[in-house]
């Protein structure tokens, strides 16, 4: 059973990016789904695993008192029964306060805020409805996470669009110096403009640069994480219908609905379950478990539940399987340094328990 859970909050959200997915019919989730979310994937996550609970959206910071609601729910509840989570938030970052922040800190929630790059590259996808771009904004809340949080509890999502690429590493530097020190690498997906060879190759030549600029920060101070590392060397290999089985991630919506992808979040036609009534019966015969996976059924789960998103799967599966390579190989690097690259890959994992 799945480990990491979505809870879209909602579907709202006050800025309009070009590439976003999320259908904005502005559904919220009421707080009695939310708490059936919570006992659900309490329930149901990966037996003596941490579970990872990502609250996001569209924008989950527009319903800040529910969202509080449902942390301290879900603490309260995690406590009870003895499992531990590790809760995430998923933010543009143009609605974060200092008091938003505060209580954050006192639940040592993670935040991911979304950004694409230096003025320039952000603005051009991240805008308002009338295209005034947001980075000004988001910029001035990087100051109060600066100066409220640790830098090794929030991240920057380094949103990257294929029409960007060439600017991956110098961005990247460019974060560092604005005072990130923690990143986890997006990659869009774009309709109008899809991942191919030439992007992909761009792409890996400026991810290995910024991961000798990495492996350089592993030996101070301040080491630099790759939030999205680990993932690259635990993810399932691909299967041979050429599609990563989700079951690792599972997504509810605001009607509770779960799907097995974040990018089914505008559909309820692909559904798997609801948090009241659990996952359809006919479903997971597999028992969900990567040790007893039959692929027979796997294939019929996706065809039933992946198929509408098979080509952005495959599309990005270019990316991420050049990303993944290139990160094994850095994995090798990390463990040859000893104690050193023990000390990093433990505080990665215990910083972003991903
Ligand atoms: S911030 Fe996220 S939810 Fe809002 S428009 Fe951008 S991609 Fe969509």
């Amino acid at each position: 059973m799945a480990r990491k859970f979505k809870i879209t909050i909602t579907k709202k959200c006050p800025i309009k990016c070009d590439y976003c997915f999320v259908d904005k019919d502005n559904q919220v989730m009421d707080y009695k789904t939310a708490k059936a979310a919570i006992d659900f994937l309490l329930e149901n996550g990966e037996k003596g695993k941490m579970i990872l609970i990502f609250l996001y959206g569209g924008e989950p910071l527009l319903y800040p008192e529910l969202m509080k609601r449902i942390i301290k729910y879900a603490f309260s509840r995690s406590k009870e029964i003895e499992r531990d989570i590790f809760i995430c938030i998923g933010t543009n970052g143009m609605l974060l306060t200092k008091e938003i922040i505060t209580f954050f800190k006192k639940y040592d929630i993670g935040i991911a805020l979304s950004l694409g790059g230096d003025k320039k590259t952000h603005d051009k996808f991240r805008h308002y409805a009338n295209k005034k771009g947001t980075f000004d904004e988001v910029l001035l809340k990087l100051e109060l996470l600066k100066k409220e949080m640790s830098p090794y509890r929030y991240y920057v999502a380094y949103c990257l669009h294929p029409e960007q690429v060439d600017r991956l590493y110098d961005n990247f530097v460019y974060l560092h110096s604005l005072g990130i020190r923690s990143f986890r690498i997006e990659w869009i997906y774009d309709l109008k403009r899809k991942w191919g060879k030439r992007e992909v190759d761009i792409a890996v030549k400026n991810y290995i640069r910024i991961w000798k600029y990495v492996m350089k920060s592993i030996k101070g101070n301040e080491p630099i994480y790759l939030v999205n590392f680990m993932d690259f060397i635990n993810s399932p290999e691909l299967d041979e219908g050429g599609m990563h089985c989700k079951i690792n991630t599972l997504e509810i919506s605001p009607s509770g609905n779960i799907s097995l992808s974040s990018f089914l979040n505008s559909s309820e036609k692909n559904v798997v379950g609801n948090v009241s009534d659990g996952l359809k019966k006919d479903l997971f015969a597999c028992r969900a478990t990567f040790e007893n996976i039959d692929n027979q059924i796997c294939h019929y789960c996706k065809n039933r539940h992946i198929k509408d998103i098979s080509e952005i799967v495959e599309n990005l599966g270019m990316i991420e399987d050049e990303f993944k390579k290139i990160s094994e190989r850095y994995l090798g690097q990390i463990n040859s340094l000893g104690k050193e690259g023990d000390a990093y890959l433990a505080n990665l994992q215990k910083y972003f328990p991903f």
